[in-house]
């Protein structure tokens, strides 16, 4: 057994049954899963561990999910998962990393990057996000990375090297591993964010762009 299926088995069994909209649960063949809000319902689709890459596409209303920690995870359907590698490789396919990461963190080892280091290095076309400005960074990140439609995921990295908080705007909770970041108050397992995502980085080019546009029309 891999260190993260270790690490899901041991959290799974002392009760710690939630991850992002997961619920999973222990069976007697395994781990069933399926989203947190579909708990107790009896009518839905029984799917396989290889289903989780389609589950995690598309919204509800089938629209793509780019952004696989965003909170619209679709519902209606359950994964029968016969073992914790097969529970593993499901979270994997819906959450892509997000065990291994937690791994890591829990050893201690895991090492974040501020968004102007991940700005700075940024080369092409996206060279032009590290002119964001600080309180375009404190406006863009406090939307875009809101748990509350927009990203569950809980922000480890900081802003600048002076470990400035990535957005006021954001609730303390958005940087607490223990929080529900589905504000439901109930223990979770973390989503975690070590460094900005491509889309947070292609959002910080598009206002630099956006703000450039309105600055030299006429
Ligand atoms: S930067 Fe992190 S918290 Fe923000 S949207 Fe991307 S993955 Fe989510």
């Amino acid at each position: 057994m891999k260190e993260p299926e270790r690490l899901l088995e041991s959290l799974v069994t002392g009760k710690i049954s939630r991850i992002g909209q997961l619920e999973i649960s222990l069976s007697e063949n395994g781990f069933i899963l399926c989203h947190r809000e579909d708990v107790g319902r009896i009518d839905l689709q029984q799917c396989q561990v290889d289903d989780a890459v389609e589950i995690a596409k598309f919204d509800d209303k089938d629209r793509y999910r780019p952004l696989k920690t965003a909170p619209t995870l679709r519902r209606g359907w359950k994964i029968f998962a016969n073992n914790s590698e097969e529970a593993s490789r499901a979270i994997d396919a819906i959450y892509p990393g997000r065990l291994a990461v937690l791994h890591t963190f829990k050893g201690g080892r895991l090492s974040t990057t501020s968004l102007r280091e991940t700005l700075n290095r940024q080369s092409g076309m996206y060279r032009v996000a590290a002119k964001i400005s600080d309180e375009q960074v404190d406006a863009l990140v406090g939307n875009f990375c809101r748990s509350d439609g927009g990203c569950l995921r809980t922000i480890l990295w900081k802003r600048d090297e002076r470990k400035t908080v990535p957005s006021a705007k954001l609730p303390p909770e958005k940087f607490d591993p223990a929080a529900d970041q589905m504000g439901k108050g109930e223990t979770c397992i973390p989503l975690l964010c070590q460094e900005a995502c491509n889309l947070l980085v292609a959002a910080c080019r598009d206002m630099v762009k956006m703000e450039g546009a309105a600055s030299s029309a006429p």
